[in-house]
């Protein structure tokens, strides 16, 4: 086989997707079994959007997605502000376990061989130190696979990475996110929520009739983080904003955890092994971009991978640059908004002047929303 991708989420369907339609001879593998449920606050901005519509499959998406106008961000003193993204562009708001079913299926559809229940326990390597496979469990015991390349796309925390030394969770931030969904949840609109709180925050993505995605984020910085589920119900509960708005809703699927948040890289990759989505570095999800960054990453080491298939030569290095070229602006600008979050007086500054003076925070929605990657200014 020429290409092993291992995950199948957002970012190794994409790269899956991208190389068959290359000329590959591709496998994908996945310990789970699609469909799959996936922590995440189940937005796909805009931007994001505009690639699955570059890649034939945003039509797919669009039809099973509940259309986000823009954002409603609240802050710690009641203010509380709205802005819809510029020219009429829509995100979608698409439970995950429908979304990567999607794109998993556009993937098989143009001849990607997908192999669920396979769990991936380490990378192989060659006399040279290349990778050429991984050892896997799967229901029929412990073997190898091998590959001229491997994708790693399996996700935050990468088990792969990890092992090569690529990545490796963060000191800084450390921060837990808790997620379950809820149904009849009053007030939602077309709009998704961010309640920005001095203890973290809360994130409310409207999946249609009553239904909501809640995730909360909590900052150990802020003292140690609550365990468990009952983090969820204390945020809402402790929230005059919200807890009138749940006074009916009930809960309709476990709550997830997850944490710490935060993974680094050291690199895209080393000789024979690519890293793509998450699994290439993971920080916060305020900014609800990771979606992009997995759809954009896979397709850019399907591409690097192709290129070193055709000449042989190491496509890791040049897979860096293209990381940074691409995600090095928004990095920055999640970078700076998260360090402005982090401080409670910040924020409620932030939240009193924006409800005055709209303008700039309108701009700040379309730069969350990548509606430049739709040829539109933010503004
Ligand atoms: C709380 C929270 C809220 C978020 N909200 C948003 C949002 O609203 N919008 C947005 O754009 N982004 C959001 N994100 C980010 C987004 O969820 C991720 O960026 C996205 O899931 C990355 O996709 P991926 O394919 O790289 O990884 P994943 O989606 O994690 O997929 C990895 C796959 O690899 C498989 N796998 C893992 N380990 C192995 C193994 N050892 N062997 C075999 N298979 C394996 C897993 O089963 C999984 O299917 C959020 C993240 C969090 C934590």
């Amino acid at each position: 086989m020429e290409v092993l991708v291992v995950g199948a989420g957002p970012s190794g369907s994409v790269a899956a997707l991208a190389l068959a339609r290359g000329g590959a001879r591709v496998r994908l593998v996945d310990r789970a079994s699609f469909p799959r449920a996936k922590l995440c606050g189940d937005t796909v901005n805009p931007g994001a959007l505009s690639l699955l519509d570059r890649l034939g499959v945003g039509a797919a998406v669009r039809a099973q997605a509940r259309p986000i106008r823009g954002m409603r961000v609240t802050g710690p003193g009641g203010a509380a502000v709205a802005a819809d993204y510029p020219n009429g562009l829509v995100g979608g708001a698409i439970e995950r376990r429908v979304l990567d079913l999607l794109l998993l299926e556009a993937a098989v559809g143009t001849g990607v061989d997908f192999t669920p229940g396979i769990r991936v326990l380490a990378p192989v390597r060659d006399a040279e130190g290349r990778v050429a496979g991984v050892r896997i469990r799967s229901a029929a015991g412990e073997s190898e696979m091998r590959a001229r390349l491997v994708i790693a796309a399996d996700g935050r925390g990468s088990r792969l990475g990890a092992a090569l030394g690529l990545t490796r969770f963060a000191r800084w931030p450390k921060r837990w996110a808790f997620g379950a969904y809820f149904a009849d949840v009053d007030g939602l609109t077309a709009h998704g929520e961010m309640h920005v709180r001095t203890d973290g925050y809360l994130g409310i993505a409207p999946l249609g009739d009553g239904l909501a995605n809640v995730c909360v984020v909590r900052d150990a910085s802020h003292g140690p983080v609550p365990a468990g589920p009952a983090v969820v119900a204390a945020a809402i509960g402790a929230d005059p904003g919200l807890s009138g708005r749940f006074s009916r809703a009930r809960r309709v699927s476990p709550i997830v955890a997850l944490g710490p948040l935060a993974v680094d890289a050291a690199a895209a990759g080393c000789a024979g092994l690519l890293l793509a989505g998450d699994a290439a570095g993971f920080v916060d999800p305020m900014t609800g971009d990771g979606l992009r960054f997995a759809f954009r990453g896979g397709e850019l080491a399907a591409e690097a991978a192709l290129l070193e298939l055709a000449t042989g030569r190491a496509a890791h290095p040049g897979l860096r640059g293209a990381f940074q070229r691409e995600f090095g602006s928004k990095w920055r600008f999640n970078r700076a908004l998260r360090t402005l979050v982090a401080s409670p007086r910040g924020v409620q500054a932030a939240a009193a002047l924006a409800s005055r003076w709209p303008a700039p925070f309108r701009l700040l929605i379309g730069a969350a929303g990548d509606v430049r990657l739709v040829g539109v200014r933010p503004r």
